[in-house]
């Protein structure tokens, strides 16, 4: 008879979390560790509100969990974009051609927070906190925690450890020496990213928010830009993605001259954001990159979520694309009770061509929102996108709503926009050529009359 393996997950975070409920719902014996002090106890409660994006795939991934309600309780629909101009005027872009579909703004901390609640429910996983993998040895599974608190050392070994650990992954470190074979890349754009904040207000057309609450905001100016997402509480997360250096960049804006730049540049949303200067003085920039890495598991240590394939946020699809890691990797090892190396190699299959093909999205996303969005012709391809997708139905789905609103696999749903692309322009090659053809006949014919005509 087939016992079940013996699962320790390196953090609880978003992908660490889901994994820890899937398993612990299919019976298996969990242990996650984490490196932060439980976030349930007051003291350590995050202060600030950092937003993400979940759509289809990410609601898929928590609705096998049995938490859909959960999520879209802390949800405020984004049903499309809401583009800003230096002259202070906002248009609306639907992300969907019946306007009807939405992503979901939620906040990280609370959806953290939701899932690590989740996974303690089940009696068979155990939450440690506060412990950090300081060594691990790849092919045994064994891993020294310290405590963050008082720096005792405790070691655990399981028969799959997996490492959920996020972008910067101690686990992947060990991995990658451990490994002859393994490859790993890091990418960082020349662009960082600092938080800021439009608080809620108590009078206006949409109050408790300052601005429209179903959109994310874009303010799209050439190589910098903002965006802000809504909060439950009236409050917006605004994100600038600037370049280190440059005019507009972290380095030539300083707290003295912020507001003068967000008078010329966004001018709507300096009245809104009283803490301007002092949110750009104190909040870090971060940076932004892409981390490719492979194989993601040896047999017994096996990568998932960012520390397996860290992406820039600018499909936002990296938390979406984790929790689709966590439902395959569930599976795989409820699939394979007896066959560990096989199990982890059967999720890694399923998962890492995907991942790709969202790293290279997001990146092409970036340009989009940065480049392109504030065009009028990329909102007359929209408007096209969208007016075939209503016309063809299934036979033309813009990538974007694949993306968001399916679960339909990364890489075939670019692969499939680029058929669908490929085809619309052999449709209207052909239309054009035949309308020439058609154009060239009626003027022979008309000469040829003119001719006899005149003969
Ligand atoms: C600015 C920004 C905006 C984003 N917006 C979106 C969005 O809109 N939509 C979306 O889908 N995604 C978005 N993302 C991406 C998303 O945040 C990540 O993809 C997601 O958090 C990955 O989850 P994870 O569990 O793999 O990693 P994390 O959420 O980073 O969790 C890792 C956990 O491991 C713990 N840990 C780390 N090291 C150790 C250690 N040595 N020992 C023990 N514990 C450890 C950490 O404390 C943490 O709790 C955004 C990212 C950024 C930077």
């Amino acid at each position: 008879m087939s016992t079940k393996p013996r699962i320790l997950i390196v953090g609880a975070g978003l992908a660490g979390c889901l994994l820890a409920r899937l398993l612990g719902r299919s019976g298996h014996e969990v242990l996650v560790c984490e490196g932060r002090n439980d976030p349930r106890e007051k003291n350590y409660a995050q202060g600030r509100s950092i937003n993400l994006a979940i759509s289809e795939r990410g609601i898929d991934g928590l609705t096998q969990a049995g938490l859909r309600d959960r999520l879209l309780e802390r949800a405020i629909p984004m049903p499309g974009r809401m583009i800003h101009d230096r002259q202070g005027h906002s248009a609306f872009q639907s992300y969907s051609a019946g306007g009807d579909r939405a992503i979901n703004s939620v906040s990280r901390s609370e959806l953290n927070l939701m899932l690590i609640e989740a996974a303690d429910e089940h009696d068979s996983v155990e939450l440690r906190f506060g412990v950090r993998a300081v060594e691990l040895e790849p092919s045994t599974g064994s891993v020294v925690f310290e405590s963050i608190n008082d720096g005792s050392r405790q070691t655990e070994t399981a028969d799959i450890v997996v490492g959920a650990d996020g972008a910067g992954s101690a686990v992947r470190v060990a991995l990658e020496s451990a490994l002859a074979d393994f490859k790993c890349s890091q990418d960082f754009l020349d662009h960082g990213y600092k938080e800021l904040s439009i608080p809620a207000v108590e009078t206006g057309p949409h109050a408790p928010f300052a601005i429209e609450p179903k959109a994310l905001h874009i303010w799209p100016h050439g190589a910098s830009m903002m965006i802000a997402l809504p909060n439950l509480d009236g409050s917006f997360t605004c994100t600038l993605f600037w370049p280190y250096t440059g005019e507009h960049s972290f380095e030539a804006v300083t707290e003295a001259n912020v507001c003068d730049l967000f008078r010329t540049h966004y001018p709507d949303a300096l009245p809104i954001m009283p803490e301007l200067v002092a949110e750009y003085r104190e909040n870090p920039v971060s940076p932004l990159g892409t981390i490719r890495c492979r194989p993601w598991h040896n047999g017994k240590v096996v990568l998932m979520g960012d520390s397996a394939h860290a992406i820039v946020p600018f499909y936002g699809q990296g938390a979406n694309a984790s929790f689709e890691d966590a439902v395959s990797l569930a599976r795989e090892i409820e699939a394979r009770p007896d066959d560990v190396p096989g199990a982890l190699d059967a999720y890694y299959r399923d998962r890492v061509e995907h991942a790709d093909a969202i790293a290279d999205m997001a990146l092409a996303n970036f340009l989009e929102m940065r480049d392109h969005t504030g065009k009028r012709w990329f909102h007359y391809k929209k408007k096209l996108e969208q007016y075939l997708h209503r016309k063809l139905g299934d036979r033309f789905v813009p990538l974007y709503e694949m993306v968001s609103f399916t679960t339909i696999p990364y890489d075939h749903a670019r692969k499939r926009a680029a058929r669908q692309w490929r085809a619309v322009v052999i449709v209207f090659a052909a239309l054009f050529v035949s309308l020439g053809l058609a154009a060239y006949g009626l003027s022979n014919i008309l000469n040829q009359l003119f001719a006899t005509g005149s003969s």
